[in-house]
């Protein structure tokens, strides 16, 4: 794989740079912070700034070049270079439920799935890809518009064009409003499918002057809308449509290169037995090949298998595609952005980098108030416990760190939550929990031979359950380990000197009487001088009448054999103050 070449003309944002470097944007921000950087994902860093990040990171296989003109700048906000190659436009069509939005997708690809869907809910994003005219339209089906708001946050853009589909005999509706407010919030080009124009109430004006006053202007009346009526049932003025996406993307002159390391977007991803992770990806630049190394989000694959939306194998990727792979370590979220790295070993930098920065991100966003407060009282004293959570689904994860964060450890144990996760645990749980006072713990899942052998040679403990009272119970056991233990005196007795006869320099041999309570083997003494503690010694031995003995008692008068640490002069009227110190743990 080649060198990539990231070109910063002046500066370069926070945002822009990791997207470009394939990191969360909290990474980046955290690794800035440690450079002593307080810095907000819209700032701007020069090129100076940002070549040392990327060396402090470790990251190799790229290249900052500084970049004295601006080039056209796409879409996506990425700088494109000179040979950047035309790409197919990627469509969304959005719209209120039951305006066509399925029948739309399917007549466009000759197929018949509507009838069985109830409601016309689309479960899943998947993409398409037609061929219209010989040149291809990605089409996007349509998710939920908070999974579109999603990647919006993560800051690419993955939709060219929206397609928003208005049933003419129903008008403009809540979804439809939301498409629009999605479509200009994604800067992407609206072109609006006036559906279902067969059916009798159909009143394509109306729903044009309905539209025109949310906002959306018809080119035949002078605004900037295409508007094309259509029956997606009847396969009417379909073509037109299209025809008119085409030239949306002409208009925009939709590029990407593709001699850079391959990039996009995760947009669908689910477990399938036999094949482990199955992700859907939109390749947005360079060309993605099996066997390839691609980082995304938290987790990282060897594209092991790749096949086009109909399930035909696929050797390699453009721009605008969409393709299901395989070889994923983990999910991979909707909305995070992937990028093709050299080998194993860099992908799995990357991916820990990511997660390391998402769990220092969950783990502030969970910080209250009451906690805050407890740490700035007592940040001194206070002790972290990390765990990592995995868990059969998500709906027990959940439970279980809910519960975790319930014990109540007066907050002198501040609870970190490494990382959660769905399904047995990984290679890289073990790797992210080799730290102090870290623990994994599972919750209806295995853990795979070769991952415990790894966890015992890094000292990892992996700890799993099926109740969740018995996994808390050990948590509890875990943190009471960490609490400070508390120091506990009892007073046995008092002694006045009345004799010194020897003093050595960690012994004394002395005699005196006892006043209060009593003096053993073993006990402690504090001795006083008048109000003056002078030293600590350990009681050796106890004599009466020079016979060895267990006790002296209040009223009587025998001799001692002390220890101390270093040399004390014991003095006549001294006193000492007998008693045992014991270290008591808590528990939780
Ligand atoms: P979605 O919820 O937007 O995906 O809507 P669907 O595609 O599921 O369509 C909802 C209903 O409208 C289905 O019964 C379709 O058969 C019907 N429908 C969709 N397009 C047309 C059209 O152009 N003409 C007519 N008459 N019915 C349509």
């Amino acid at each position: 794989m080649q060198e990539k070449v990231i070109q910063i003309t002046g500066s370069i944002t926070v945002d822009e740079l990791a997207n470009a470097l394939g990191l969360s944007v909290t990474t980046l921000i955290g690794q800035l912070f440690k450079e002593g950087i307080v810095a907000t994902i819209n700032q701007r860093l020069d090129f100076d700034t940002a070549s040392i990040i990327i060396d402090e990171l470790g990251i190799e296989g790229v290249r900052l070049e500084k970049k004295n003109s601006s080039t056209q700048i796409s879409h996506e906000q990425r700088e494109l270079s000179d040979h950047a190659v035309e790409r197919p436009p990627v469509v969304a069509v959005m719209g209120h439920v039951d305006h066509g939005k399925t029948t739309l997708l399917d007549t466009l690809l000759h197929k018949k799935t509507v009838e069985g869907e109830a409601g016309g809910i689309t479960q899943h994003i998947s993409a398409y890809q037609l061929k219209y005219n010989d040149r291809l339209i990605t089409f996007l089906d349509t998710p939920g518009h908070e999974a579109f708001a999603a990647i919006r946050q993560h800051g690419a853009m993955l939709t060219d064009i929206v397609v928003i589909v208005v049933a003419a005999d129903d008008g403009v509706k809540p979804q439809t409003i939301e498409a629009i407010k999605f479509a200009q919030g994604a800067n992407a080009k609206i072109i609006v499918a006036i559906n279902k124009i067969d059916r009798e109430g159909a009143d394509v004006p109306r729903t044009m002057a309905d539209l025109a006053q949310h906002g959306l202007q018809p080119e035949e009346w002078g605004g900037d809308i295409t508007m094309v009526p259509i029956s997606a049932k009847q396969n009417q003025n379909l073509d037109k449509l299209l025809d008119m996406i085409l030239l949306t993307a002409d208009l925009e002159e939709l590029k990407a290169d593709v001699d850079i390391p391959s990039e996009g977007l995760v947009i669908e991803s689910h477990m399938e037995t036999g094949k482990g992770s199955v992700v859907n990806l939109l390749v947005t630049g360079g060309e993605l090949k099996t066997g390839e190394f691609i980082v995304a989000g938290n987790t990282y694959a060897k594209v092991r298998t790749m096949v086009d939306f109909r399930g035909k194998p696929k050797g390699k990727a453009l721009p605008s595609t969409p393709v299901t792979v395989t070889g994923f370590k983990e999910l991979p979220n909707f909305g995070d952005r992937f990028i093709e790295v050299a080998d194993e070993k860099a992908a799995r930098k990357m991916a820990l980098l990511n997660a390391n920065a998402s769990a220092d991100a969950s783990a502030s966003a969970n910080v209250t108030s009451t906690d805050l407060l407890r740490m700035m009282t007592k940040a001194d004293n206070s002790k972290v416990f990390n765990v990592l959570i995995k868990g059969d689904v998500l709906g027990s994860v959940t439970s279980v760190v809910d519960s975790l964060k319930m014990i109540d450890t007066g907050g002198e144990i501040t609870l970190n939550i490494v990382a959660t996760g769905v399904g047995d645990v990984t290679e890289n749980d073990v790797y992210m929990a080799t730290g102090e006072n870290t623990v994994i713990y599972g919750f209806n899942v295995g853990v795979p031979i070769n991952i415990s052998k790894m966890a015992a040679r890094d000292n990892v403990p992996i700890r799993c359950y099926k109740v969740i009272y018995e996994l808390l119970d050990d948590a509890k056991k875990e943190m009471s380990k960490l609490l400070d233990a508390e120091i506990v005196e009892t007073p046995v007795g008092k002694m006045k000197i009345k004799g010194v006869f020897r003093t050595e320099r960690t012994a004394i041999i002395a005699g005196g009487e006892v006043t209060e309570g009593k003096c053993e083997p073993g006990v402690l003494a504090r001795i006083i001088r008048g109000k003056e503690i002078i030293g600590e010694a350990k009681v050796e031995s106890v004599q009466k009448e020079k016979m060895g003995v267990s006790e002296l008692i209040s009223g009587e008068i025998g001799g001692l054999a002390l220890s101390t640490e270093h040399k004390i002069q014991l003095e006549i009227g001294d006193k000492l103050e007998f008693f045992t110190r014991e270290e008591k743990r808590k528990e939780l």
